[in-house]
Order: structure tokens, then C-alpha cells, then sequence
């Protein structure tokens, strides 16, 4: 297995799309998170392999001979061009959506050994030492599946639990971490929406 399976670009997607629509307040966000899954699978349309691939095989095929697995498709370009795209024609938070989730697919898979090639043709490799479809990757599954808990509980569910004061301390603190962190996102940012 040499690519992060799909259930962890999702997990990973889930968090960040659940995390920014919440801060940047947009209006849909089933939309806007429906937008980042799709776009954080959409990078291995080049393998037939995966599971996006593997249900559009002619396409999958026809690309992986083309542009190569991990080739183009897995370029900051292609990251960029997208978004750039929609927010020209006028989609503000769709273009800020797609970008979130191809760029944590480029992320995700940039910490495996196989790594990525950023700026493909040019030969440099970014890459870590996650061996994909083995017990890491569902280590970090299970911490990605955790802060989507904790994003969901902080700024959708807002759940009290009764009298565990422990568990509601650490809600808390970690309530008042991400504001603090969020505070430093550029208003310009936020703003798009
Ligand atoms: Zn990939």
C-alpha cells in the first residue's frame, strides 16, 4: 500500500472543513464540507487504485498513463488552479472549499514514504514516514477522528457533560485555545465569505 487510504484524507478533511466553516462562519456548511471531502479524494483520480479511482476506472487509467500517479495531480498548481478558478467566476467559498480539501490530500499524502513531487516535473520530494494501510495510519486516523469530535462538540453541539468537571475543563481550555489561535486568522480572510 504506498497511498493514504480514503477514509483518512476524509477524516483529515472532515476536521479542517468542519474546523474553517465554524470560524469563517459561511453560510452552508453542509455545502462547504461536502465541497472539501469531495475535492480532499479528487488528487487520486490519477490511481485506479484508490476509491475515487477505482469507481471511475476509464478516467482513473487514462490519467495514470498521462500524468502519472502522484504526477500533476498532485501539484501545488493543481491545488491552486481550481480555486483560482471558481473564485473567478465568482465562487467565493466553493474556490475556498475545494482548496482546503486538495490541499489536505497533498498534506496527507506528503507524510507517507512515497511522498509527493509539489512542483512535478521538478524532481523534489516532500515525504515523511507514514507506511499507509498499517497500524500508523490508523493511529492517525484516530487522532484526526478525535479533534473532528472535539471541533464538533466546541462549535455545533456544544454539549456540557453534567457533572464530569474534568471533561468539561478540558472543553473548555480547548474552546478558549482555538479562539485564541482562530483570533490570529486575518480578518481579509474570513472575510471572503
Ligand atoms: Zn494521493
Amino acid at each position: 500500500m504506498i497511498m493514504v487510504t480514503a477514509k483518512t484524507h476524509l477524516m483529515a478533511a472532515l476536521l479542517i472543513g468542519t474546523l474553517i466553516a465554524a470560524v469563517a462562519d459561511v453560510p452552508n456548511v453542509l455545502l462547504f464540507v461536502g465541497l472539501v471531502l469531495v475535492a480532499s479524494l479528487a488528487p487520486d483520480l490519477d490511481n485506479p487504485e484508490s476509491t475515487l479511482g477505482g469507481m471511475t476506472k476509464p478516467v482513473s487509467n487514462f490519467l495514470r498513463l498521462t500524468l502519472g500517479h502522484r504526477g500533476f495531480l498532485h501539484t501545488i498548481y493543481m491545488a491552486l488552479s481550481i480555486p483560482v478558478l471558481l473564485y473567478f467566476l465568482g465562487y467565493i467559498y466553493p474556490a475556498v472549499a475545494v482548496g482546503i480539501g486538495y490541499l489536505s490530500h497533498l498534506m496527507m499524502d506528503s507524510i507517507t514514504i512515497f511522498g509527493i513531487k509539489p512542483f512535478f516535473p521538478i524532481q523534489f520530494d516532500v515525504r515523511g514516514s507514514l507506511r499507509t494501510g498499517g497500524p500508523f495510519e490508523l493511529v492517525i486516523f484516530t487522532i484526526l477522528g478525535i479533534g473532528f469530535l472535539i471541533v464538533l462538540n466546541i462549535f455545533y453541539l456544544k454539549l456540557s457533560f453534567g457533572d464530569v468537571s474534568g471533561l468539561n475543563l478540558i472543553t473548555d481550555r480547548l474552546s478558549s485555545l482555538l479562539a485564541y489561535l482562530t483570533s490570529f486568522i486575518p480578518a481579509s480572510i474570513t472575510d471572503l465569505f
